[in-house]
């Protein structure tokens, strides 16, 4: 596969959800309509995607529920039948029986659940309109069918959990493991909360990491590097101070600043399809909205680089914008807004201090910064 090839596509079904989580952007929207990808649209992209030498995985995501989609099940049909590996994120609310079964018949490849408490408290206060009992319920039943059909082990769907880490639910974090082993899901992946309004900053559990030199590379500040070790009572007190000192850290040969300045969009090869067929190069970028950090609002204008109503999704990827953009990321020349914010440009990305760079900057960007990641 060359090294710029298209390996995923996100695809947003839908933007309509039957929740009302109190971390989505959702929330914020204006003039966004909510409903679903047109049909015939989502035809032709897949029709589109044979054009590749290898079809992409597609991943159903994005900003609304993907089965809440009318034709969700022969959409993840169309997917197979090109050969592509398919995956999703749901809020695991609509898993019923039925639909557990239709997924290992379809040999859907993996689910990503959002769970983002272990209790039904703290679950319901995030997941709003959600019942914690029927999710959890859900995954059993699902993982019930695959013991029961496939034997034990790792089958298809494989599972994972997805949690939004806040204020109001990092207690839970240790408990993750437990549910994990509950519902059979082998994956964990934690991201941080984005701020898409005002409330939100107050539940950020990164406001000091922005500015820590634990997470940062340079040659002023001296690397440690530790090795394995208990984090226990005994080391706990010192390992913190040190986290909290002036050295950068790496974990025996993994540094903790590997991945600054790193998108993985564009580093890995992967697009966005919106649900009105517009292409963006990541979650980020769909859409116009604020983020609240460093006590002041970034106005983020959304970048696409075509529309696959009107394009090949292949012209569109290879098309010199967008494999510039995609060049230019990779090398990442943006200045260090997001841990600067010191002038008014910080509030848009549309500049920044390195006069070269034009729209969009991403050095405000906090999935570049490994602050928030996708699952
Ligand atoms: S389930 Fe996802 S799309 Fe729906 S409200 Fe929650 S975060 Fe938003
Ligand atoms: S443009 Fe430069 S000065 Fe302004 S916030 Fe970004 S890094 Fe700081
Ligand atoms: S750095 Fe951030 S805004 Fe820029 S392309 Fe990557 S994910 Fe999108």
């Amino acid at each position: 596969m060359s090294a710029d090839a298209l390996t995923k596509l996100y695809v947003e079904l839908t933007t309509a959800c039957n929740l009302d989580c109190v971390m989505c952007v959702r929330r914020t929207w204006r003039d966004e309509g909510y409903g679903p990808m047109d049909w015939a649209l989502y035809q032709r992209l897949i029709e589109q995607l044979r054009a590749f030498p290898t079809p992409p995985v597609i991943h159903f995501g994005g900003y609304g529920e993907p089965m809440t989609y009318p034709r969700f099940l022969e959409a993840i049909e169309l997917a197979k039948s090109i050969g592509a590996r398919v995956e999703m994120t749901t809020n695991g609310t609509l898993l019923t029986p039925d639909m557990a079964q239709a997924l290992i018949d379809l040999d859907v490849d993996k689910i990503m659940v959002s769970i983002d408490g272990v209790s039904p408290e703290v679950y319901g206060d995030i997941r709003v309109h959600s019942d914690f009992k029927k999710v959890i319920g859900n995954f059993v039943e699902l993982f019930r069918r695959k013991v029961s059909q496939r034997g034990r082990g790792l089958h298809k769907p494989i599972v994972g959990i997805a949690f939004v880490a806040m204020k109001r639910n990092i207690a839970d974090l240790p408990r993750l493991p437990q549910l994990a082993h509950f519902i059979g899901a082998s994956e964990i992946k934690v991201s941080n909360v984005v701020p898409y309004y005002p409330q939100l900053a107050d539940e950020i559990l990164y406001d000091r990491a922005l500015y820590s030199l634990a997470y940062r590379s340079s040659p002023a500040i001296p690397d440690m590097s530790l090795p394995k070790m208990n984090l226990d009572d005994a080391t706990y007190p010192a390992l913190k101070e040190v986290f909290d000192s002036t050295v950068s850290l790496s974990w025996k040969q993994s540094s903790l600043n590997r991945y600054n300045d790193y998108c993985e969009f564009t580093q890995q090869g992967y697009a966005v399809i919106r649900r009105d067929g517009a292409v963006a190069p990541c979650l980020e970028l769909m859409r116009d909205h604020t983020v609240y950090l460093l006590g002041r609002p970034q106005h983020v204008t959304h970048y696409t680089l075509g529309d696959v109503s009107q394009q090949s999704l292949r012209d569109i990827w290879e098309s010199p914008e967008y494999s510039d953009f995609r060049r230019r990321v990779r090398e990442f020349p943006y200045s260090p807004c997001l841990t600067c914010g010191g002038c008014e440009r910080f509030e848009e990305n549309f500049q920044d201090c390195n006069e070269n760079n034009v729209f969009p900057v991403c050095g405000r960007c906090p999935w570049a910064q490994g602050f928030v990641q996708c699952p």
